[in-house]
């Protein structure tokens, strides 16, 4: 069968589907399930996102086939709409559209009002009476034609400010000026047919080419430009930070032309079915009466709020939809509420009047906050619209991590006064360092400043500048602007329309009022109210929220694995539980020697450090005792009978060596050697390759009084503990192990060490576990011998992407990002796991264990414990348990939950899809045998072959053995 390029849509029918978005992008096939589910959607087609693909394969060819495909879909419009493309009395205009299958708002080009043309432009002013409309719609077509098709597509490169599109813009200020008019709707009809033909001059003159007069070619060059658009820079970009792979490109919508334009009857708007900004239950948009969309979005002028109840302080002036057309506010509405029950989710809308009379144009699902997300989740629970596990994958784990962003100190707020207000486009709180372009932006955040980016408004050009900054703050536009849209996908703190700024961006400051800010002024940012204030203000968490922890029980109900936390000191013990932590995974010693407090512990490691014997070294390390037993006991404490892995001493030793005269001074008379001895003992201790070197389990092997006082610390806080009436569950974990020897070497010392301590405190038992970290490529394929000695793994996936890929981990920086940027590598994997080769490390390590001993314990406790799609892996390889930083355990619990949650269903989809076959196969088989069995519903035939499935998972060791496992 021949390919299906073209997707038809109109009349109550459409060929695609919601859930064809691959082919048709979300726009188009969206499109299509709305024109199915019977809404008013004007009748067009789809050209696939193959198309796409093949035009770049073939250098900028289409398919034949495609020609005729697209003359034959137009036709069918012509025959709906009873007017003609290019029709000299009834004319047909189209508008031609991206839409890719993940949205990329303002990426890629729109062409709107193609088909006017000499012939056209006096039939539609004598069938709509209404020359002003026919010329404004006119001189859009010239703007975005020859920006979008016949410069930008063209690759035609120019300067900053000498598009072709800023000098219409130009030209139309200068009417406006000569006129003396402040907006686009005062100018008349005969201002803009002269504007018009100054415009297509200005084309000839810039571009050097007539600005086509015939519709076909408008719309091929149309066409063309949305797929060039694909690969345009600031697609491109987009792409990169939002990991979207180039090879899906992008479909192109052409849909008949309805006009928000046509006069007062007529308006342009954009809504969302909840807010989503807040997630109230409250229909939320803006509108442009006599207005095409682009006048919405580009934030040219300030839109009209859809409604009295979503009024805010910028424009509570102006009339909403619902008091100025009530009957199509109402029509609307009704559409809102069909939508959303038909999708199950909040809707992003986009709409036109024309004449009265109401069309959709898109609908799909809408960005929110991290804290819209999970409001509106919960409240579709209540409203009976979701299921619970829905709710879970309605909140993503980078929403989340927005939500545990910090937000202004309220205190600190109060006794601020307010510098200026916009609106709350972008959540929480931000301050930083104005900048005035995307580029300062780029280069101050590279030289770790936080900045500010303040923009009369933001263009797509700008993402990369947006994303270097902490905040974004524009003097123009609506929450459905580009910065506004931008932003709160990516939860980033941005205020929009703050109409109080005056921006000179070429001397770089700005006046509020009458105070001035230059470029590298501090500034703070409310995102959540659309507050605006001078100087640095206080942050605090934002986790204040109620649903947050009723969410978070949601999530808990779905995981299967626990989740632990990486904490070295009470403080953070204390804070990871709050956030839910099950127990430490890692527990560093070593870090009681940096930061706060560490000088008196410092001093003593130092000396066990250049201690040349071991009665010098057991002298340091009595004296280092007090100290490592204090942390770990308070530690310990706190986790009140939780587990805690306690990794023996893992130090890189030259780095603990001080470099200063007087402090190297003071270490020598401490141990009574001379300065020279205190040098000859420091450079000795110098490596080549310290990651490779003494280190880890090699410091016990070569100093096993090292391992012994550590240990002794270890049990005798638990005795301690234990006989004051606590639950303490101590897990020893032995760092950078390759073999079972090493380990066999470590616990004869920990056996006599948990001898004497019983003996000590009269304790018959002390309840511990004995394991290792894998972090060595070795000791996953040891794994099966390690196992015998080990009754725990934790996978160290630091050290173990460092030995795995050769990266020294120290030094990625000088490489790692020309490896991303060159496609070379998809990630750094040091954030993202490899799941490809290290974790099938991880994998192999696993399976040997739990052969050996089918109730090992296993964990993660390497910086991929805390991310989201590394969580997701040890999810599927059948850990016990994640691991991360404090602020990283709820994301963790819900990246957790996802992995369950989705497991299920393709579990679900396997088993649906065998009752499916088995029925296909009881119906295909001889009449007599089918007259008895196919009476069986289909329902009890999915169920039983889902109880396959279940059984082959349940037999799955990995999993079997992590319920046995799990404490
Ligand atoms: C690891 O290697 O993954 C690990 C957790 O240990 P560290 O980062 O302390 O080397
Ligand atoms: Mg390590």
């Amino acid at each position: 069968m021949a390919t299906k390029y073209v997707y038809f849509f109109g009349e109550g029918k459409a060929e695609g589907r919601a859930d064809m978005k691959n082919l048709l992008g979300g726009k188009g096939a969206n499109l299509a399930e709305m024109v199915n589910v019977g809404i008013p959607v004007p009748p067009g087609f789809t050209i696939t996102t193959e198309i796409c693909t093949e035009y770049y394969e073939n250098k900028g060819k289409y398919p034949p086939e495609l020609k005729q495909s697209v003359e034959k879909s137009v036709a069918r419009v012509e025959k709906i709409m009873g007017m003609g493309f290019g029709d000299p009395v009834n004319p047909l205009l189209f508008s031609v559209r991206s839409g890719a299958r993940s949205s990329m708002p303002g990426m890629m080009e729109t062409v709107l009002n193609i088909g006017l043309t000499s012939q056209t432009i006096p039939a539609l002013i004598a069938k709509t009476q209404n020359p002003r409309f026919v010329y404004d719609a006119y001189r859009r077509l010239i703007m975005m034609y020859s920006d979008v098709v016949m410069e930008k597509a063209a690759g035609i490169e120019v300067e900053e400010g000498r598009g072709v599109r800023l000098q219409l813009e130009h030209l139309m200020n200068r009417m406006k000026q000569v006129r003396g008019t402040k907006s686009d709707t005062d100018l008349t009809a005969e201002d803009l047919q002269a504007l018009c033909e100054q415009f297509k001059a200005k084309v000839k003159e810039v571009l050097g080419k007539e600005f086509p007069d015939d519709p076909w070619q408008q719309l091929w060059g149309g066409i063309g430009a949305v797929f060039q658009s694909w690969n345009g820079k600031r697609a491109i970009s987009y792409r990169r930070i939002e990991g979207i792979p180039d090879s899906w490109g992008t479909a192109v919508n052409v849909q008949t032309m309805v006009f928000g334009n046509m006069g007062d009857s007529s308006a342009t708007g954009v809504a969302f079915s909840r807010n989503p900004a807040t997630g109230d239950n409250h229909f939320y948009g803006e509108w442009l009466p006599n207005a095409q969309g682009e006048d919405v979005v580009a934030g040219i002028r300030t839109p009209n709020p859809l409604n009295e109840d979503t009024k805010s302080e910028q424009n509570r002036h102006l009339p909403s939809l619902e008091t100025a057309m009530p009957e199509v506010y109402k029509e609307l509405d009704a559409i809102r509420l069909k939508l959303e029950k038909h999708y199950r989710d909040m809707q992003d809308i986009e709409f036109t009047i024309q004449e009265g009379r109401l069309w959709m144009l898109q609908c799909r699902v809408g960005k929110r906050t991290g804290t819209a997300a999970l409001n509106m989740a919960m409240d579709m629970v209540a409203e009976k619209l979701i299921a619970r596990a829905d709710a879970v994958m309605r909140v993503s784990p980078a929403q989340l991590d927005e939500m545990l962003h910090p937000i202004v100190d309220p205190a600190a707020e109060k006794s601020a006064s307010v510098l200026a207000k916009g609106l709350p486009a972008g959540p929480g709180g931000a301050y930083g360092q104005i900048v005035f372009t995307a580029n300062d932006a780029v280069e101050w955040h590279k030289r770790g400043k936080k900045v500010i980016l303040v923009r009369e408004e933001t263009n797509p050009e700008d993402v990369e500048g947006m994303r270097a900054a902490v905040g974004i703050l524009t003097a123009r536009g609506g929450m459905t602007s580009h910065a506004a849209l931008v932003a709160r996908g990516w939860g980033k703190c941005c205020i929009v329309g703050c109409a109080a700024l005056k921006i000179h961006a070429q001397v770089k400051n700005m006046t509020v009022g009458d105070k001035v800010f230059n470029e590298g002024d501090f500034i703070t940012l409310n995102g959540t109210r659309g507050y605006v204030y001078a100087g640095q203000l206080g942050m605090i968490d934002a986790t204040e929220n109620p649903r947050f922890v009723e969410f978070m029980q949601y999530v808990d109900q779905f995981r299967k694995l626990k989740v632990r936390t990486n904490a070295d000191t009470p403080e953070d013990a204390a804070k990871a539980l709050s956030f839910g932590a099950e127990g430490i995974g890692l527990f560093r010693t070593e870090h009681m020697f940096y930061g706060k407090n560490s000088e008196e512990p410092l001093f003593r490691l130092r000396k066990m450090i250049i201690s040349k014997n071991e009665a010098e070294r057991r002298a340091a390390l009595d004296e280092l005792y007090p100290y490592v037993k204090r942390d770990i006991k308070a530690t310990l404490e706190v986790m009140d009978g939780l587990p805690v892995t306690i990794r023996l001493l893992d130090p890189p030793l030259h780095e603990f060596v001080p470099n200063r005269e007087d402090e190297r001074a003071k270490l020598a008379e401490s141990l009574n050697i001379s300065l020279e001895e205190f040098s000859k003992r420091a450079d000795a201790l110098h490596e080549s390759n310290p990651m490779m070197g003494h280190r880890g389990v090699r410091l016990g092997v070569t100093y096993p009084e090292v391992t012994e006082m550590q240990v002794r610390a270890i049990f005798e806080s638990t005795a301690e503990l234990l006989q004051a009436g606590k639950k303490v569950l101590p897990e020893i974990m032995v760092p950078v192990v390759c073999n079972r020897a090493e380990l066999d070497h470590q616990k004869v010392i920990v056996d006599k060490v948990y001898k004497e301590v019983c003996e000590k405190y009269g304790l018959k038992k002390i309840e511990y576990l004995y394991g290792t970290m894998i972090e060595i490529p070795r000791a996953a394929l040891a794994a099966g011998r390690i196992a015998e000695r080990a009754e725990f793994f934790s996978y160290g996936t630091n050290d173990l992407t460092q030995m795995g890929f050769g990266f020294s981990r120290d030094d990625i920086g000088g490489f790692v990002p020309d490896y991303i940027a060159k496609k070379i590598l998809p990630a750094d994997p040091f954030n993202i796991l490899d799941q490809e080769c290290i974790g099938e490390l991880i994998d192999i390590g696993i399976k040997r264990g739990r052969a050996t001993r089918p109730n090992l314990k296993v964990g993660i406790c390497g910086e991929h414990g805390g991310e989201p799609s590394s969580v997701e892996f040890c999810h599927r390889v059948g850990m016990n348990y994640v691991s991360c930083s404090p602020f990283r355990v709820p994301i963790a619990r819900l990246a957790l939950a996802h992995a369950a949650i989705k497991e299920t269903k393709a579990r679900a989809v396997v088993a649906k899809k065998a009752a499916r076959k088995k029925v296909a196969a009881k119906k295909a088989a001889p009449k007599k045998a089918a007259a008895k069995k196919v009476v069986k519903p289909v329902k009890k035939a999915a169920k039983k072959a889902a109880k396959p499935a279940k059984k082959a998972a349940a037999k799955r060791p990995a999993k079997k053995a992590a319920k046995k496992g799990k404490k």
